[in-house]
């Protein structure tokens, strides 16, 4: 039996091991990072022990003010980072620091794409960054104790970071956590005082919390005094006019964990019934587990400038979860919890103004930087339209935000606004017309575009996997409806003069008995035929119904295990068309039935569907081609 007291051996978690052998093989082309990371790990502590002294003042001990100190020692090659928050007791070490994966480390190892520069900047944001002080140590030792408890259960947690570490419970003073890095040869500029301190003043400016180090110069045989190198006030309580673009950009590195500086940000401080201050970041990058449903985000919420949780969820929707941010209220109750927040008409109120703030950061964007606002959307976009269904409130504005690939340009780039295409409308142009497909080249080739294409109308092109379900709630933009180009019929409008429009009728007359042997050829397959005015250089196409389900749709909805109404598409020919001219010629009625099937099938594959039988299909083409080879 280990009695508690007595040092005891364990091994790393596996997956900890793992990243461990990483941290220390492959991570060292930016070893400066642990820096941010402990000392972001020390303002956590002291965030927590504030907040749980709220209801337990008793944990603040001695009362000492908050703080961090770093010092190193460059004869030991020591680098030191102490603070006294809320410290850990012997489990808590064991669990945190070793046995227990955290859910962010099988990720980020995932994760790695094998740029180390851009590897190790990622540590943090997968939730193990206390694993950084492996890249520039060889030996590190935690002393911790937690507030509160008695001065005997203070832990020592050594370890070399190779599959082991060491727990011991010891005599400890002072309550909180003292780090002590032994450099590797090759980290030795830490122990540098002068360098320490340039990159303490970069990670730790924004921190809400002093952070002290020794003097530069003692007098020999003197040991320095301490003193405060950071701001340490709250950036966002501090006046807009008084923060500059690099400390905005600063603490968003610092609450975000990343490397990069964002695209933008919105700061504010509301006054009157409800008061507080917001300050939100838009990311360049999209954070790993965007797109995981138990995927972290939310903005960190503070009262009374007291830090009280992260990732509170309730202060944006969902579709804006790409955004970070704090948010500080001054009438919430400092012992607020998840619960009541769900349930609070205040809050309900706040997530109203951000979800504005955060959309008018957006737009602005969108309106003055086009470049970053087009990362933004490479990044984030398919999240955004989420908002389309999330917010009928703000529907008409996260339309306005939306971005598309179009005709116009033909890049698959998806840059075009539904203003830039209102302002490209031709003369006569009634509606915002688009195509759906499976991906860019299947919807810049559809069929149906070959009239507009002929007409310089241009079309959007949409081949995002939920496309065609964000267009049924997109249905008109600045009074403009808009049309899927395979849906409905087509009314071209005033686009279509009055002679286009006889001619249409004329051919539509011509061709009624070809019409009708269609019909009967393929009555089982679909819903009618019509001729098309539709096509210019294809034989056929399919339309469906203004409601119906295009095929991406019914295959996601099938591939749920929905069942699904039937709806039979109407084929659309071309009478101008050789080959159905050449079918109209054919009077063999076995035969009009296979090439009409075939046109049929051809009709389908076009635009993206599968066929039900495809080895008649290629039964009957091969046939063809056999009698052509002959
Ligand atoms: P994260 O900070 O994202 O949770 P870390 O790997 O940086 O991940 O830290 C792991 C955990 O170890 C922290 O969540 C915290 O519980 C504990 N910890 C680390 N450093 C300290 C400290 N200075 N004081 C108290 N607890 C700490
Ligand atoms: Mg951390």
């Amino acid at each position: 039996m280990t009695s508690p007291s007595q040092k005891e051996t364990r091994g790393f978690e596996t997956e900890v091991s793992r990243l461990l052998h990483l941290m220390i093989h492959s991570l060292y082309s930016n070893p400066e990072i642990f820096l941010r990371e402990l000392v972001a790990n020390a303002a956590d502590a002291a965030d927590k022990l504030r907040f749980e002294a709220l209801a337990r003042p008793e944990l603040l001990e001695d009362g000492a003010a908050p703080g961090i100190w770093i010092e190193t020692d460059p004869e030991a090659r020591t680098v030191t980072i102490r603070d006294n928050g809320i410290g850990m007791d012997r489990d808590e070490v064991i669990s945190n620091l070793g046995t227990i994966a955290r859910s962010g480390t099988a990720e980020f190892i995932r994760n790695m794409s094998g740029d180390q520069k851009k590897d190790t900047q990622l540590i943090g944001q997968f939730g193990v960054g206390f694993y950084s002080a492996f890249v520039v140590a060889d030996h590190v030792d935690v002393f911790t104790r937690r507030a509160g408890s008695a001065t005997d259960t203070g832990v020592h947690w050594a370890s070399a970071g190779e599959g082991e570490f060491t727990v011991e419970t010891v005599m400890r003073e002072a309550r909180g956590t003292e780090i002590v890095l032994r450099l590797r040869e090759s980290a030795l500029e830490f122990a540098d005082a002068f360098r320490l301190r340039a990159i303490i003043h970069k990670y730790a400016e924004h921190i809400p919390l002093p952070v002290h180090m020794r003097q530069p110069a003692g007098e020999a045989g003197v040991t320095p005094d301490w003193e405060v190198v950071n701001k340490a006030t709250a950036l966002w309580t501090r006046p807009r006019s008084e923060i500059s673009d690099d400390e905005y950009k600063g603490f968003y590195q610092h609450i975000a964990h990343d490397f990069e500086d964002p695209l933008a940000w919105s700061h504010h401080r509301v006054e009157g019934k409800l008061e507080y201050t917001s300050l939100l970041y838009l990311p360049r990058r999209a954070p790993f587990d965007l797109y995981q449903r138990e995927g972290v985000h939310g903005l960190k919420l503070y009262v009374q400038r007291v830090f009280i949780m992260d990732n509170a969820e309730q202060f944006l929707p969902l579709y804006l979860r790409f955004i970070k941010g704090v948010v500080d209220s001054s009438d919430l109750p400092l012992n607020v919890s998840r619960e009541l927040l769900q349930k609070s008409e205040a809050i309900d109120s706040m997530r109203g103004a951000l979800t504005r703030r955060a959309l008018d950061m957006l737009g602005k964007l969108a309106g003055e930087q086009k470049d970053d606002y087009q990362a933004f959307w490479n990044a984030c976009g398919q999240v955004l339209k989420e908002g389309m269904a999330e917010d009928p409130a703000n529907r008409e504005r996260v339309a306005g935000l939306l971005r598309f690939a179009s005709t116009h340009g033909d890049s698959p780039a998806q840059d075009v606004s539904l203003a830039d295409y209102v302002v490209r409308m031709k003369e006569g142009q009634e509606k915002i017309y688009y195509v759906t497909a499976d991906n860019h080249a299947a919807a810049s080739q559809s069929p149906q575009l070959e009239i507009f294409r002929k007409k310089g109308v241009e079309v959007l092109l949409l081949c995002d996997r939920l496309d065609e379900w964000l267009m049924s709630y997109l249905t008109e933009f600045g009074g403009k409806s808009l049309q899927h180009v395979a849906k409905g019929e087509l009314d071209l409008g005033k686009l279509d003069s009055a002679e286009e429009k006889a001619e249409q009728e004329a051919l539509q007359q011509a061709a009624a008995p070809l019409l009708e042997r269609l019909r009967q050829a393929l009555a089982d397959r679909i819903g009618g035929v019509e001729v098309t005015q539709r096509l210019t250089d294809s034989p056929a196409c399919l339309v469906r119904g203004q409601h119906d389900l295009g095929h991406g749709l019914r295959e996601l909805l099938a591939a749920a295990g929905q069942a699904l109404p039937e709806a039979k598409p109407v084929l659309e020919v071309n009478p101008a068309h050789a080959l159905i001219r050449r079918l109209e010629a054919e009077t063999g009625e076995e035969r009009f039935a296979a090439l009409a099937a075939l046109v049929l099938d051809q009709a389908t594959l076009a635009e993206g569907g599968s066929l039900a039988d495809p080895a008649a299909y290629v039964r009957r083409v091969n046939a063809l081609l056999l009698e052509l080879l002959r």
